[in-house]
């Protein structure tokens, strides 16, 4: 039968060992959803989506217990999708091939500094990863989605599935990270013990190595965030040598371009897969309010719990301030059922966006409004 939720975002932590600049950092508490935690949300959404996606801020390759996380999953049988910034993907590669994981995303737009040696590396290693994780294990889809806005019209929206379904906003990451931007994440204790110094340094940028270096459990921290090079260099991976790198890498036989992928992504070998889309600005309460008329899927074919189990309507919901409920204190039924979920999904049924965020949200303008409405 088919399920009422497309996909679920898990978010298994919001720390991240990148700064990505149009990434704003979270206000939420720094911290890691514990294996408990994640595998009672398993039980309480398993009715509701046969998809999960490990993502919404932060990177999913930093928790200490990834193997227990994926261990959890394929017990229940459920689709894992996992979005990463790519960093750690030779340090965790072990874990990452020997659970099922239908498709991962490597998003390489969040890679712009660490100088030229490093940049190779990194793209190296990428390719290299999705070399051996695609087509045996599953879908590798690379991410290129830092084009300016004419570059070419929006590909990616939600329920518009390409290929490589790379159908979902909630990773757009682009452009060169700061050095400045450093200082706000995870830069506090996370809560009720959990994992509290994780994260907890990096106040400059070549401080970058040092992030999450401490405590963590089971000593199992310290090495987690040494992957992502120095960030002393103002150097700048261009999309153009990553485009060059990959068309090299694979042989691929013509152009990469976004312009010539506006409806599917291109195809660089059996199940790999690169996505073009333009930049994409996280939705803010301090952005202008751009009217109530418009929709968006969120509550309608996917939804997203934060790491401390906070249940918000879409993706973009980084600061959780569309709060639904909790699914650590509430069923996920009666979250569902509340008045303020009724509420935002009656709205989006009626293209009327009902919350302040949603009225600032860029994201739902990509969503066509009937002609009856307009
Ligand atoms: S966009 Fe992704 S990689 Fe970049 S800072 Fe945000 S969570 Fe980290
Ligand atoms: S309109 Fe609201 S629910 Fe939809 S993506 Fe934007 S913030 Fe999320």
């Amino acid at each position: 039968m088919k399920k009422r939720f497309k996909k679920i975002y898990i978010e298994i932590t919001n720390c991240c060992n990148r700064s990505c600049s149009f990434c704003p950092p979270t206000r939420r508490p720094p911290g890691f959803m514990s294996v408990t935690h994640f595998r009672h949300i398993l039980r309480e959404i398993r009715p509701w989506t046969d998809y999960i996606y490990l993502h919404v801020k932060g990177e999913p390759l930093l928790h200490p217990q990834l193997n227990q996380i994926l261990a959890a999953a394929a017990g229940e049988k459920i689709y894992v999708n996992l979005t990463t910034n790519g960093t750690l993907l030779a340090r965790q590669q072990e874990t990452l091939l020997r659970y099922p994981i239908r498709q991962i995303n490597i998003s390489l737009h969040s890679f712009e500094s660490g100088g030229t040696d490093a940049f190779n590396d990194y793209i190296h290693s990428a390719v290299s990863f999705a070399r051996t994780f695609s087509p045996k294990h599953g879908i590798t889809a690379f991410r290129l989605w830092n084009f300016p806005p004419e570059a070419k019209p929006a590909l990616s929206c939600i329920g518009h599935s390409s290929g490589s379904n790379a159908d979902s906003p909630e990773n757009r990451r682009s452009g060169a990270g700061s050095a400045s931007q450093l200082n706000n994440r995870c830069s506090s204790a996370g809560s009720a013990g959990q994992l509290n110094d994780h994260c907890n340094g990096a106040g400059s940028a070549s401080q970058l190595n040092n992030r999450c270096s401490s405590a963590g459990s089971a000593g199992q921290l310290n090495d987690y965030c040494n992957g992502a090079g120095s960030a002393d260099s103002n150097f700048s991976g261009s999309n153009e040598r990553i485009l060059n790198m990959l068309s090299s890498a694979f042989g691929f036989q013509g152009r990469l371009a976004p312009e010539l992928y506006t409806q599917n992504d291109a195809r660089l070998a059996e199940k790999i897969f690169l996505s073009f889309d333009r930049e994409f600005q996280w939705p803010s309460l301090d952005a202008p309010d751009l009217g109530a008329q418009g929709s968006c899927f969120g509550l309608k074919s996917h939804l997203a719990i934060l790491w401390d189990g906070t249940v918000v309507p879409c993706c973009l919901d980084g600061d959780g301030i569309l709060a639904l409920g909790n699914i650590f204190t509430q069923s996920f039924e009666e979250i569902l059922h509340s008045p303020k979920s009724c509420r935002i999904a009656e709205g989006f049924q009626k293209h009327t966006a009902v919350e302040a965020l949603c009225r600032r949200c860029g994201y739902r303008t990509r969503f066509r409004v009937p002609e009856t409405l307009r």
